[in-house]
């Protein structure tokens, strides 16, 4: 199995950019190699293995658009109305028993193919029908309403490359040229744990200085869209050596370990000592706001992400870092998400030499242009500002003020959950 590049590599006391942290999951992560053979209608999410060459043109023949009457257009006067002769009809998935000839009109339906030699179609509503005869009104284009085979795909094109991420779009064109199943890259095996002695499990009661688990489940269930099967392995006190034994345990059996929280470098954060001790670490300093420690190493063999522990910085740096680095060792070829310039409804100041996401909500302004505005209570560890928000707005190093109406990059949720 590939995965992590075996040399040990800490990042000294610097803080790390974005793009080096970014730059360094792409130099040392590459795909869990095995890949399997999986039906057409249970690959949603999936990563596809194989590039997809069709064998057949979609549609595979040339046919109507629209209800209604295939023509020879150069029976068409262009001066006035033409009438033909009613010769025929062609339903969907029924040719014409007969060869189609000038001077005549066939009654046609939406799907159905073109016999050879008529080129155009009459939409029903353009046509009057008197008996067995049709009256074209003029003015139409030579092949109007007509779908020319292969328009979709030609034969021996490629429809769909390894890496792609398959939505329900990329399944719809695989089973139009009759893929039953396709072969995928097998799903990652995370484990998954929450760290710290005052974290709380849902369901117990809870006491005093205790806080229920969110990043247990908000984790889990960003594991869970991303297409990872994930282990949930619960919570570990803050004690070194049930730390170590869990997580060296954890490492023989899956792709990936997650945990949150405890990545600090104070004394009672235990994370980042057990990677040390078990195994290494590549980077856990970020120039980042919300969650600059964030720890990105190895136990043994198995990739480790030791994300923040406050709620927001726990889903934000997954959304930025642990969610590229999934996407790299489940095989992806694209990890970046898309980000859209939006107008800043506000004004807001930062520190030079750090990046920033801000959670953002999108609104259509008086002026009817597209805005964002920020939610009011911006902590790490206010989870409601995300349930209120749309996406992020992500702030590259060198800024230091926005002000209204500058262009900034909006990250919808969509693009990373
Ligand atoms: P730490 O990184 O351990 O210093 O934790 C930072 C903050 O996140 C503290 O306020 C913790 O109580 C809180 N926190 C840690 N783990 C969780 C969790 N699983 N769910 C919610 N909050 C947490
Ligand atoms: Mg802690």
């Amino acid at each position: 199995m590939a995965q992590l590049s075996n040399d040990c590599f800490a990042f000294g006391d610097e803080l790390m950019t974005t793009e080096n942290a970014l730059s360094e999951l792409r130099n040392r992560l590459a795909c869990v190699c095995e890949t399997e053979v999986v039906p057409l209608t249970r690959t949603t999410g999936r990563i596809l293995a194989e590039d997809i060459i069709s064998d057949c043109a979609v549609p595979g023949h040339n046919n109507a658009a629209v209800d209604g009457y295939a023509v020879y257009f150069d029976d068409l006067s262009q001066s006035e109305n033409t009438s033909l002769p009613i010769k025929g009809r062609i339903t969907a998935g029924h040719s014409l028993k007969k060869k189609a000839k000038p001077g005549s009109a066939y009654r046609i339906f939406t799907g159905a193919e073109m016999p050879a030699g008529p080129d155009t179609v009459l939409m029903q509503e353009d046509c009057t029908v008197d008996g067995k005869t049709v009256t074209i009104m003029q003015g139409i284009d030579r092949g109007a309403n007509r779908r020319l085979a292969g328009e979709d795909i030609k034969i021996g094109s490629t429809i769909l490359t390894r890496g792609k991420r398959l939505r329900p779009q990329e399944i719809g064109l695989a089973a139009s040229i009759g893929r039953k199943s396709l072969l995928v890259y097998r799903q990652l095996r995370v484990a998954l744990f929450s760290t710290g002695d005052e974290v709380l499990d849902v369901g117990d009661d809870l006491k005093p200085g205790k806080i229920y688990d969110a990043n247990r489940y908000s984790i889990g269930a960003l594991l869970a869209q991303l297409g990872c099967v994930v282990d949930d392995l619960g919570i570990l006190p803050d004690k070194n050596d049930i730390i170590c034994e869990s997580l060296k345990v954890a490492a023989t059996e899956h792709d990936v370990i997650i945990t949150s929280a405890g990545v600090s470098t104070g004394e009672e954060d235990y994370i980042r000592r057990a990677i040390d001790k078990l195994g290494c670490l590549y980077f856990w300093r970020l120039a980042i706001r919300p969650g600059r420690p964030i720890a990105l190493g190895q136990i043994v063999k198995t990739p480790f992400i030791g994300l923040p522990g406050n709620p927001v910085a726990s889903m934000v740096t997954f959304m930025r870092f642990a969610r590229p680095a999934l996407l790299l060792l489940s095989g992806a070829a694209n990890i970046q998400p898309n980000f859209f310039p939006v107008p800043a409804a506000f004004t807001y100041k930062k520190k030079k030499g750090r990046r920033e996401w801000l959670r953002a909500i999108l609104f259509i302004s008086s002026d009817g242009t597209l805005q964002a505005k920020i939610f009011s209570r911006g902590g790490a560890g206010v989870l409601s500002s995300m349930v209120a928000s749309d996406g992020l707005i992500e702030l590259d190093e060198e800024l230091t003020a926005i002000k209204a109406g500058d262009l900034v990059n909006f990250l919808p949720f969509n693009e990373v959950c």
